[in-house]
């Protein structure tokens, strides 16, 4: 008889939250040290999410997601989590661009930026100044009708090099292009820009390892193997949900599933009023992923090349192309043993922004064609960076749009949730259905490592009004 995961849950909770993502594990931590008796539910085996890491044979161990995100992950942690979590936090400052309009290495902060942009790109000071601040300076409730595009135009105005160095990186991280709403470019760079590329020492298994044990000190009931189908809507109000098959009640859901699936797969949409349902259904979502995952054999070393590479043989930074199965620019994350001080292994992850329709249709032939091909075309690549690469290297695997869909369940396998409309339908999810919540990644601000376990927080505040008297 196969095992049952939900063994011993209690019949109610005051709230189940669906998904251990960045933000739902937040947002149930907070829940749970605010005294809530909290349930959380996760399909997977690991919790996570997209915060995922796993090991192969040889002793490889890959991350998925952790090529790097802004300081502010360190007082997210410090506050919400443990001080323990935040001091596994430290800066990466090698980041280097190589294409065809520019090659350089930077530390990647405002300092840096400004005198790459006055030495090597001629660009007055002032202009750099007021373009910082006006980006520093945005937020959400800006004018939201300035695109990307208008704001580098306003201030660069017909230099596609600057607008590369300035957009390409940001695009990799969340799949933006020069036509979303400016504010959405602002403050996810600038929060870049304040002091650069962080990442975790001790990879994202110990991260993560650490916040469950969190988790669970602070009380929260956490169940893996655990796939919420549905949740139970009476009388307009949220009553619980059904997972494994088994009943659960609860006083309110926080879905740290995609947006659109929570809506119409998990609820559905005779529950919500027809110009909400309207609306979620103009949500865009976000582009996927591919990923290359390459392990040096024990034993092998490969001298210090930088940390994070955003390469491109692209003539110009285009949005199109940057997804394209054709692929064009890659991010490579190389992985020295620093970055797990126990080990002595080097790994490598290449990663390209991805359309899940290029993908999701091939037959199995064409499938595992494509897949060996984009591990050839990413080893040629790398060769140039680790000349003679090939022959330290004893692991490799790849990752298509179609397996980051099914290890999270995200619709079209999305990288980064939805784009900007996506944050009003989330947060509008309460006004609908009383008790009804949503976290993780939305609205490309919402999206990434910060930006989901800041949302996680956000949601917790509202679960934590809503439920008292
Ligand atoms: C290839 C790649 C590279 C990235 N690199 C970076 C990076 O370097 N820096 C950065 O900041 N961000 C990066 N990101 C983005 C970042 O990882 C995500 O934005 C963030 O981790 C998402 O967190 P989330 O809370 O939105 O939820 P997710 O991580 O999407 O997790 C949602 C969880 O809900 C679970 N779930 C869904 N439906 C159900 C259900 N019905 N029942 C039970 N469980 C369910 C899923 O299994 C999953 O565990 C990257 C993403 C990808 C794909």
């Amino acid at each position: 008889m196969s095992r049952d995961w939900l063994e011993g849950t209690k019949p109610e909770y005051d709230i189940v939250v669906i998904g251990s993502g960045l933000a739902g594990l937040t947002c149930a931590n907070m829940l749970a040290r605010n005294n809530r008796s909290v349930l959380l539910l996760e399909q997977h085996h690991q919790l996570g999410g997209l915060a995922a890491w796993f090991k192969r044979k040889g002793g490889h161990i890959f991350d998925v997601s952790l090529h790097g995100f802004p300081v502010g992950m360190i007082k997210t942690c410090r506050k919400y989590w443990t001080p323990e979590i935040a001091n596994m936090i430290v800066q990466l400052k090698g980041i280097r661009f190589d294409n065809p309009q520019f090659s350089f290495t930077t530390t990647f902060d405002r300092d840096d930026f400004t005198r790459i942009l006055q030495e090597r790109f001629k660009i007055p000071r002032d202009n750099i100044e007021n373009f910082f601040n006006v980006a520093r300076d945005m937020n959400f409730y800006d004018d939201q009708t300035m695109t990307v595009r208008e704001l580098f135009e306003k201030y660069f105005p017909g230099r596609d090099d600057v607008v590369r160095m300035l957009m390409e990186p940001i695009a990799y991280a969340n799949g933006s292009t020069l036509d979303e709403p400016a504010i959405t470019y602002g403050i996810v760079f600038s929060n870049f820009m304040s002091k650069g590329v962080y990442t975790v020492r001790g990879g994202t298994d110990k991260f993560i390892g650490a916040m469950q044990a969190e988790l669970l000190k602070n009380g929260a009931d956490v169940r893996t193997r655990c796939l919420v189908e549905k949740v139970i809507v009476e009388n307009g109000r949220v009553a619980g949900v059904v997972t494994n098959g088994k009943a659960i009640k609860c006083k309110a859901v926080v879905s740290n599933g995609n947006l659109l699936s929570t809506i119409f797969k998990l609820v559905g949409a005779k529950y919500f009023s027809e110009s909400f349902v309207e609306k979620a259904k103009a949500i865009r979502l976000n582009n996927s992923s591919c990923q290359v995952y390459i392990g040096i054999k024990k034993g092998e070393r490969i001298d210090y090349i930088g940390d994070l590479l955003f390469t491109s043989v692209a003539e110009k930074f285009d949005s199109v192309k940057l997804r394209s199965k054709n692929i064009t620019s890659r991010t490579f994350s190389i992985y020295y043993p620093e970055t797990r001080p126990e080990s002595d292994m080097y790994s490598i992850v290449a990663s390209t922004n991805a359309n899940y329709e290029d993908w999701a249709n091939l037959s199995e032939q064409e499938y595992h064609d494509s897949k060996k091909e984009l591990i050839e075309s990413t080893m040629a690549a790398l060769e140039k960076y680790i000349p003679g690469v090939r022959d330290k290297i004893d692991y490799v695997e790849a990752a298509t749009p179609k397996t980051f869909q099914r290890y999270t369940l995200h619709e079209c396998g999305a990288s980064f949730g939805t784009k900007f409309e996506g944050l009003k339908i989330s947060m509008g999810l309460p006004e609908e259905i009383r008790g009804l919540f949503h976290t993780g990644s939305v609205g490309i601000i919402m999206s990434g490592w910060l930006g989901a376990a800041n949302y996680g927080v956000i949601t917790s505040n509202n679960v934590d009004k809503y439920l008292t008297p």
